[in-house]
């Protein structure tokens, strides 16, 4: 993809590194995370390379205590956005090469110092949107049996299977996240890298299903991780996950370039980044303060909830983390399908363009199913988010307000109805075919 995206077609449409990166791996991701869990963490490419780097120098510094949170990673998956919007990432091969280079350099920087899984943890955006998402997945990483765990004294689980001929000597690393089996609950921070699952000595953790979005129902200890209802930033990551979906695929309907026009000629500025800086500060600043305030205001009003505002602002954040993985679904899996079939011609291409046509000549009549056959499944995707956040927003208020637990439920649910209509309203626009021939 990256041989491809810096020599090959400069054509968007006619190059790999666009169309699979914008196209097909966000589409097969969402869907992998729909249907099983984090297993894209687990092929993750990048850790390739902090692998080798291992093997030529071992990391020396712990990462900053400081940093030890999602503010980081947070702020880097809206500069994400941002850039992604401002430099059109979808239409330039070679931008999108140059992302996926720096991606790496990026991990072998970090991971070549800072010791553990720090990159994972604590910088990776696409990580913490795997993180955020795989709270929905069917799958988890956990013990098979707690009272194995309790009797267990060497807990290589997290310390890491040692040479019985010195102790110094890690032949089996365990969990590099922090996260220790007896005590973890849930995906969140969860690579899938079952690293674990081999250390353990008891062949005690496994792959194991469970019900979707239930860790967002409960607000246990969680090893690694502390109590969600604790942690602002894992919060505001809640937020960016759920209006940031909102805010990409704004992006790419037809009334935005009207928006943005109209805002350009208001501020009388006619470069395109402070316009986009205002459309990115209403959608993730002004939007969610002013939904989750009020939701949170009536709660404690209303339904007399004790905590205070910002408490229940960031408890119930986690609740619309399914509405949003249900926008995330409904766009890429727009983009995925109705461009289904792009990568074979393009390959065709990539291949004839060394010299010989081996895979035929490149049959650019093939794209992907028609958009009446994926509305239907977009709006699916929307109404299982929308069912997910209520249902946890439900729990929640159950858990919150046991005298009034419909008092303090209502605003909450009204906010997701609010963000649904409005995600309804998106995949109804016209949109870009990004990346694909179609225009549409
Ligand atoms: S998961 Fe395995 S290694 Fe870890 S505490 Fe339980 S039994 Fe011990
Ligand atoms: S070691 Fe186990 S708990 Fe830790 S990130 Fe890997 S799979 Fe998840």
């Amino acid at each position: 993809m990256v041989l491809h995206g810096l020599f090959g077609p400069s054509l968007a449409p006619k190059n790999l590194a666009t169309t699979l990166v914008w196209l097909h791996f966000r589409g097969v991701l969402v869907l992998v995370l729909l249907c099983a869990g984090n297993f894209f963490c687990f092929v993750c490419p990048f850790m390739l390379v902090r692998q080798v780097a291992r093997r030529l120098f071992q990391p020396w510094l712990a990462w900053p205590r400081k940093l030890r949170n999602k503010w980081l990673s947070a702020g880097l998956f809206v500069l994400i956005l941002f850039l992604y919007e401002l430099f059109d990432l979808w239409s330039s091969p070679w931008w999108t090469a140059w992302l996926i280079v720096a991606y790496f350099v990026a991990v072998l920087v970090v991971d070549g110092v800072f010791k553990h899984a720090a990159f994972c943890k604590f910088v990776c955006p696409i990580g913490q949107f795997n993180f955020a998402a795989s709270t929905l997945s069917p799958l988890e990483v956990k013990v098979r049996d707690q009272e194995v765990c309790a009797d267990c004294v060497t807990r290589d689980c997290i310390r890491g299977r040692r040479d019985p001929a010195s102790e110094l000597v890690v032949v089996q690393r365990g969990c590099e996240l922090a996260l220790f089996q007896p005590r973890k609950s849930g995906n969140m921070d969860c690579t899938f890298c079952l690293d674990c699952v081999h250390a353990c000595p008891h062949d005690n953790v496994g792959i194991l299903s469970r019900v979707p979005a239930s860790e967002l129902m409960g607000d246990p200890f969680r090893s690694g991780i502390g109590y969600f209802s604790r942690r602002k930033d894992l919060a505001a990551l809640a937020i960016v996950f759920t209006f940031g979906a909102l805010l990409n695929a704004f992006g790419m309907v037809s009334p935005v370039y009207a928006v943005e026009s109209w805002m350009a000629r208001m501020l009388h500025v006619t470069h395109e980044a402070p316009v986009l800086g205002l459309v990115f500060t209403a959608f993730l600043v002004a939007e969610p303060v002013l939904l989750l305030g009020v939701a949170a205001w009536i709660t404690r009003t209303w339904a007399g909830s004790r905590r205070a505002m910002p408490a229940l602002m960031t408890r119930y954040s986690y609740g619309l983390a399914p509405l949003g993985f249900g926008m995330w679904l409904a766009h890429y899996s727009f983009h995925f399908f109705t461009g289904l079939y792009t990568a074979i011609p393009i390959t065709q291409n990539a291949i004839a363009s060394l010299g010989r046509a081996y895979l035929g000549e490149p049959r650019w009549t093939l794209t992907g199913l028609p958009l009446r056959a994926v509305q239907p499944l977009q709006v699916g995707f929307l109404m299982l988010g929308l069912t997910g956040s209520l249902l946890v927003t439900h729990r929640l208020a159950q858990d919150d307000c046991g005298d009034h637990p419909m008092r303090a439920f209502v605003p909450w649910a009204a906010v997701c109805l609010l963000i649904w209509v409005g995600a309804i309203w998106l995949i109804f626009q016209p949109m870009e075919m990004r990346a694909t021939f179609m225009t549409g």
